[in-house]
């Protein structure tokens, strides 16, 4: 890949954790990224039902809020679900789509999760779309296959690195404790930078930025971040305090 390296993305994915006394972490997350002035962009993706408030703390930070979800379409009959309009007009710039757990737990294909993903670039977002191999591919030697097969099938039409960051999360190391080695995230990322050039082209596919996922933690970030192709990280559990985040955030 020629040219400038783009810009890191680190964002916490909260899950379903957060209630509205959350807003004390995500202040003081704030503050620490005030003094710190970390290299890269910083994201939060709280529970929907306080996207809203966190909004409202995040308004003049550089931290951007992202939706964890989003219903392919724009409105209708669809009982608690929600579209991205309304995850973007809650304070969103971002929607993650296909997460293993949306895979996992609610049988999300990639044909689904590519509905979703040109729903959060109709409402005007960025998707921050999930690809990862489970323990039972790994152990197979299928991992390249798995994450290739779903990146191509799960990525619309018009993607670019502006409306678009891919998170290559191995299920496996989900909140688990688990990593794998950076010569395996230097492997995978590589492949995936191939796969996207083969998709968008040498400019778009070698500007767009591919997080890894999978129990990073501050004692673990700076090796993971230094390698190859890993262009920032998507956080679950150490995200949740600000103090871990801010651990995170001083990779860069
Ligand atoms: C995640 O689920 O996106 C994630 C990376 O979780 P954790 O950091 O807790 O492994």
């Amino acid at each position: 890949m020629a040219g400038k390296k783009p810009r890191p993305l680190v964002a916490g994915n909260w899950k379903m954790n957060g209630l509205k006394a959350s807003k004390k972490e995500a202040a003081a997350l704030l503050k620490g990224v005030a003094a710190a002035n970390p290299k890269c962009d910083v994201m939060l993706c709280p529970p929907a039902t306080i996207l809203s408030l966190f909004a409202e703390v995040c308004r003049s930070s550089k931290v951007k809020l992202a939706g964890q979800d989003c219903h392919a379409n724009t409105s209708g009959a669809h009982t608690g679900d929600l579209s991205a309009e309304m995850i973007k007009n809650a304070g969103a710039k971002a929607c993650i789509v296909g997460h293993s757990e949306r895979r996992a737990d609610h049988g999300e294909s990639s044909t689904d999760v590519k509905r979703k993903a040109e729903a959060v670039y109709r409402a005007g977002m960025m998707a921050i779309i999930c690809v990862g191999e489970t323990a039972e591919e790994r152990k197979d030697g299928k991992t390249l296959k798995v994450v290739g097969q779903q990146l191509k099938s799960s990525l619309p039409q018009g993607a670019d690195h502006k409306n678009t960051v891919i998170a290559y999360e191995p299920v496996w190391a989900i909140g688990t404790g688990l990593t794998p080695t950076p010569v395996d995230v230097k492997k995978v990322h590589g492949y995936l930078r191939k796969r996207l050039i083969a998709l968008l082209g040498e400019e778009l596919g070698g500007k767009t930025r591919i997080l890894y996922g999978g129990s990073v933690k501050a004692s673990n970030a700076k090796e993971l971040m230094s390698v190859d192709n890993v262009n920032g990280a998507l956080v679950g559990g150490a995200s949740l305090k600000a103090k871990d985040f801010l651990g995170i955030l001083a990779a860069y």
